[in-house]
Protein backbone atom coordinates (compact mmCIF):
# COMPACT_ATOMS: atom_id res chain seq x y z
CA UNK A 1 0.00 0.00 0.00
CA UNK A 2 1.67 3.57 -0.81
CA UNK A 3 2.08 5.73 2.24
CA UNK A 4 -0.13 8.47 1.68
CA UNK A 5 0.16 12.14 3.00
CA UNK A 6 -2.50 12.48 5.71
CA UNK A 7 -2.29 15.80 6.67
CA UNK A 8 -3.88 18.18 4.69
CA UNK A 9 -2.60 21.25 5.82
CA UNK A 10 -3.22 23.89 7.57
CA UNK A 11 -5.51 21.27 9.76
CA UNK A 12 -3.56 18.70 11.69
CA UNK A 13 -6.73 17.08 12.33
CA UNK A 14 -8.25 16.69 8.86
CA UNK A 15 -7.33 13.66 6.88
CA UNK A 16 -8.06 12.91 3.10
CA UNK A 17 -9.13 9.66 3.35
CA UNK A 18 -9.80 9.56 -0.66
CA UNK A 19 -7.48 6.43 -0.55
CA UNK A 20 -8.90 4.72 1.77
CA UNK A 21 -12.12 4.68 0.63
CA UNK A 22 -11.32 3.73 -3.27
CA UNK A 23 -8.23 1.06 -1.64
CA UNK A 24 -9.00 -2.44 0.15
CA UNK A 25 -10.04 -3.35 3.55
CA UNK A 26 -7.24 -3.48 5.48
CA UNK A 27 -5.51 -0.51 4.46
CA UNK A 28 -4.67 1.84 7.10
CA UNK A 29 -3.17 5.43 7.12
CA UNK A 30 -0.93 5.74 10.48
CA UNK A 31 -0.11 9.35 12.36
CA UNK A 32 1.07 10.81 15.11
CA UNK A 33 0.39 14.24 16.30
CA UNK A 34 1.34 16.44 19.48
CA UNK A 35 1.09 19.57 21.41
CA UNK A 36 -1.85 20.32 19.37
CA UNK A 37 -5.05 22.13 20.83
CA UNK A 38 -8.48 21.22 20.82
CA UNK A 39 -11.41 23.94 21.81
CA UNK A 40 -14.99 23.36 20.96
CA UNK A 41 -17.48 25.16 23.72
CA UNK A 42 -15.36 27.28 25.46
CA UNK A 43 -13.86 23.61 27.27
CA UNK A 44 -10.02 23.29 25.34
CA UNK A 45 -7.62 20.52 25.70
CA UNK A 46 -4.08 21.36 25.46
CA UNK A 47 -1.05 19.49 24.90
CA UNK A 48 -2.96 16.91 22.90
CA UNK A 49 -1.35 14.11 21.98
CA UNK A 50 -2.49 11.37 19.21
CA UNK A 51 -0.81 8.33 17.80
CA UNK A 52 -1.97 5.37 16.09
CA UNK A 53 -3.85 4.84 13.31
CA UNK A 54 -7.02 4.91 10.30
CA UNK A 55 -7.95 1.25 8.75
CA UNK A 56 -10.46 1.00 6.19
CA UNK A 57 -13.04 -1.83 6.49
CA UNK A 58 -15.61 -3.04 4.66
CA UNK A 59 -18.13 -0.20 5.18
CA UNK A 60 -16.64 2.45 7.20
CA UNK A 61 -13.35 4.27 8.36
CA UNK A 62 -11.87 2.77 11.61
CA UNK A 63 -9.78 4.89 14.55
CA UNK A 64 -7.87 3.81 16.76
CA UNK A 65 -5.55 5.93 18.64
CA UNK A 66 -3.87 6.41 22.09
CA UNK A 67 -4.53 10.38 23.44
CA UNK A 68 -3.17 12.45 25.98
CA UNK A 69 -4.24 15.90 26.59
CA UNK A 70 -4.07 18.10 29.40
CA UNK A 71 -7.75 20.33 30.65
CA UNK A 72 -7.82 23.23 32.52
CA UNK A 73 -10.05 22.86 35.37
CA UNK A 74 -10.75 24.23 38.65
CA UNK A 75 -10.12 22.28 41.44
CA UNK A 76 -13.26 21.21 43.32
CA UNK A 77 -12.15 21.17 46.43
CA UNK A 78 -9.89 24.66 47.09
CA UNK A 79 -11.31 26.18 43.91
CA UNK A 80 -7.42 26.81 42.22
CA UNK A 81 -7.09 26.68 38.85
CA UNK A 82 -5.29 22.93 38.09
CA UNK A 83 -3.96 21.30 35.16
CA UNK A 84 -5.99 18.30 34.56
CA UNK A 85 -4.21 15.33 32.11
CA UNK A 86 -6.24 12.98 30.47
CA UNK A 87 -5.24 9.14 28.74
CA UNK A 88 -7.64 7.78 27.08
CA UNK A 89 -7.81 5.09 23.96
CA UNK A 90 -10.24 6.86 21.70
CA UNK A 91 -12.00 3.95 18.80
CA UNK A 92 -14.55 5.09 16.85
CA UNK A 93 -16.32 4.38 13.38
CA UNK A 94 -16.35 7.39 10.41
CA UNK A 95 -18.67 6.87 7.75
CA UNK A 96 -18.44 8.18 4.32
CA UNK A 97 -20.87 10.65 2.82
CA UNK A 98 -19.29 8.83 -0.86
CA UNK A 99 -19.72 5.56 -0.29
CA UNK A 100 -19.69 4.95 -3.64
CA UNK A 101 -16.09 4.70 -3.46
CA UNK A 102 -16.15 1.55 -1.48
CA UNK A 103 -17.44 -1.07 -4.11
CA UNK A 104 -18.87 -3.05 -1.37
CA UNK A 105 -21.52 -0.56 0.01
CA UNK A 106 -22.33 1.36 -3.02
CA UNK A 107 -25.44 2.72 -1.29
CA UNK A 108 -23.86 2.65 2.37
CA UNK A 109 -26.49 5.68 3.71
CA UNK A 110 -29.32 4.22 2.23
CA UNK A 111 -29.18 0.65 3.42
CA UNK A 112 -27.98 1.80 7.12
CA UNK A 113 -30.64 5.00 7.17
CA UNK A 114 -29.84 8.51 7.31
CA UNK A 115 -31.49 9.47 10.20
CA UNK A 116 -28.33 8.60 12.40
CA UNK A 117 -26.10 10.49 10.69
CA UNK A 118 -23.45 12.04 13.47
CA UNK A 119 -21.86 14.35 11.86
CA UNK A 120 -18.68 14.02 14.25
CA UNK A 121 -18.83 10.87 12.68
CA UNK A 122 -18.79 11.79 9.23
CA UNK A 123 -16.39 12.23 6.29
CA UNK A 124 -17.46 14.38 4.07
CA UNK A 125 -18.31 14.62 0.61
CA UNK A 126 -14.19 16.06 0.14
CA UNK A 127 -13.50 12.83 1.68
CA UNK A 128 -12.47 14.81 4.68
CA UNK A 129 -12.48 13.24 7.76
CA UNK A 130 -12.15 15.65 10.54
CA UNK A 131 -11.10 13.90 13.87
CA UNK A 132 -11.38 16.85 15.93
CA UNK A 133 -14.88 16.87 17.57
CA UNK A 134 -15.26 13.37 18.32
CA UNK A 135 -11.39 13.41 19.62
CA UNK A 136 -13.29 16.44 21.50
CA UNK A 137 -16.26 14.46 22.86
CA UNK A 138 -14.03 11.51 24.02
CA UNK A 139 -11.78 13.80 25.80
CA UNK A 140 -14.84 15.67 27.76
CA UNK A 141 -16.45 12.17 28.39
CA UNK A 142 -13.04 11.68 30.65
CA UNK A 143 -13.16 14.74 32.00
CA UNK A 144 -13.38 13.65 36.07
CA UNK A 145 -16.43 15.23 37.61
CA UNK A 146 -14.73 16.56 40.74
CA UNK A 147 -11.49 17.58 39.30
CA UNK A 148 -8.91 18.05 42.27
CA UNK A 149 -5.41 19.74 42.62
CA UNK A 150 -4.13 16.86 44.51
CA UNK A 151 -6.12 14.02 46.06
CA UNK A 152 -5.33 15.12 49.36
CA UNK A 153 -6.36 18.66 48.78
CA UNK A 154 -7.89 20.07 51.90
CA UNK A 155 -10.18 22.29 50.30
CA UNK A 156 -11.97 25.86 51.71
CA UNK A 157 -13.05 26.29 55.13
CA UNK A 158 -17.05 27.15 54.72
CA UNK A 159 -16.54 29.61 57.83
CA UNK A 160 -13.74 32.01 56.34
CA UNK A 161 -12.91 30.53 52.94
CA UNK A 162 -9.84 30.46 53.28
CA UNK A 163 -7.29 28.06 51.34
CA UNK A 164 -6.36 25.05 53.52
CA UNK A 165 -3.93 24.05 51.82
CA UNK A 166 -2.28 27.23 52.41
CA UNK A 167 -2.76 28.23 55.74
CA UNK A 168 -4.01 27.30 59.37
CA UNK A 169 -7.45 28.72 59.56
CA UNK A 170 -8.95 30.11 62.78
CA UNK A 171 -12.30 29.31 62.70
CA UNK A 172 -11.73 26.20 64.55
CA UNK A 173 -9.60 27.67 66.96
CA UNK A 174 -11.98 30.58 67.32
CA UNK A 175 -15.52 28.13 67.18
CA UNK A 176 -14.19 26.16 69.91
CA UNK A 177 -13.86 28.44 72.99
CA UNK A 178 -17.41 29.43 71.67
CA UNK A 179 -18.70 25.85 71.55
CA UNK A 180 -16.95 25.59 75.25
CA UNK A 181 -19.20 28.10 76.42
CA UNK A 182 -22.62 26.73 74.23
CA UNK A 183 -21.80 23.38 76.93
ZN1 LIG B 1 -7.60 21.81 45.50
ZN1 LIG C 1 -11.87 29.46 58.43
Amino acid sequence: MPRLSPFVDPEIMLFNVSALLTGSVGDEIKFHFADETIEIEDLLYREVEARGKLMRTDRTVFADLKVKAVADAECSRCLVDTDIPISINFTEEFRPINADLMQSHRNWFDEFGTDEIDEALTIDSTNTLDISTALWQALSAAMPMNPLCNTDCKGLCSGCSADLNNKICRCSADRSPALNLIQ
